[in-house]
């Protein structure tokens, strides 16, 4: 029988079931509902999408009706990696998991060459991880956990219901919510999705073996990953590319984008690093002498960078 050899019936997709494996201890790291290492604008621009008047009832419709599609999809087409595929990077799932406090997400391989990686999950259905070939094979293991830390930033966020709607309306420009939405509400959801990849690089940076390993996936995005080059980049250098964006009108094409561009990324990345909520994920890396700013401060500085319109 067909259904019997599909890894999807060896593994509980049931979103229940994925609450219930959430790690009790996620309660230390919680502040007013969200992780502390989340990025105030993401929580800040999230509360405004919920205020679109029945913007949340019709995403978690159409999300579970996406989802469950994409997920069979992914199934047919990609890898499922477990204990028995993969399991290198199957453990890389459950370290990330287990430090963050989810429960271990589905993780699939797919065979696409673009350096890609993403997450589907609506209520209904637990959260499942794709991972694009050509991220799979560029990058190195640890930048790899990474990635699929990045992921499960997201997830842990509860990002995926409005990415999953969100991306529908943006690549297909139409649509039932697409013909409602008003234009600045558009704009809203792509401000949104560019704070909550900065909240999910700091889940990257939670979960690092080596915090250079997360930087590093954010400087390949923008250099594309040449095999064999350990390559260091300039951060002073990419903080003066940064300058030269900032005082060009050509900026504003960085509001039509749902990711923040990968300089203001690594950037981003640099201050959380001087964060304190930082070093309660990550005591041992404590340093004497270090900057060590508060969360209110970070987020002032992180605001600047990721704001593209009014950055100074
Ligand atoms: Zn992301």
């Amino acid at each position: 029988m067909l259904q019997d050899i599909s890894p999807l019936n060896r593994i509980d997709v049931r979103f229940s079931t994925y609450i219930a494996n959430r790690k009790a201890d996620e309660n230390g790291h919680m502040v007013n509902g969200v992780p502390d290492y989340s990025f105030d604008l993401d929580n800040e621009l999230r509360q405004k999408l919920n205020n679109i008047p029945g913007f949340v009832s019709l995403s978690k419709k159409i999300c579970a009706t996406i989802a469950a599609r994409q997920i069979q999809l992914v199934n047919q087409s990609g890898l499922a990696v477990g204990p028995n595929q993969f399991p290198e990077i199957y453990e890389m799932a459950v370290d990330c998991a287990r430090k963050l406090g989810i429960g271990v997400p589905n993780v699939f391989v797919e065979n696409n060459p673009v350096m890609n990686a993403y997450t589907i999950a609506s209520d209904d259905v637990s959260p499942i991880i794709v991972l694009y070939s050509g991220i799979v094979e560029r990058l190195t293991p640890g930048e790899l956990k990474c990635v699929i830390a990045h992921e499960c930033g997201h997830i842990h966020n509860q990002h995926a219901i409005y990415k999953v709607v969100i991306d529908e309306i943006l690549n297909s420009g139409t649509g039932t919510l697409g013909t409602i939405l008003s234009v600045a509400n558009i704009a809203l959801m792509q401000f949104w999705t560019r704070a909550g990849e900065i909240t999910a690089d700091r889940a990257a940076l939670i979960c690092a073996d080596n915090v250079e390993d997360a930087e590093n996936v954010n400087k390949k995005l923008l250099y594309g990953a040449m095999i064999n080059t350990d390559y260091k980049v300039n951060v002073e250098a990419l903080r003066e590319q940064l300058e030269v964006t900032l005082n060009n009108p050509t900026k504003i094409y960085e509001v039509l984008s749902d990711h923040p561009n990968s300089i203001r990324r690594v950037l981003a990345e640099k201050e959380f690093e001087e964060c304190e909520v930082f070093y309660k994920w990550r005591p041992e890396l404590k340093r004497p002498g270090m900057t060590m700013r508060t969360k209110e401060a970070t987020e002032i500085r992180c605001k600047k960078l990721v704001n593209i319109l009014d950055n100074k």
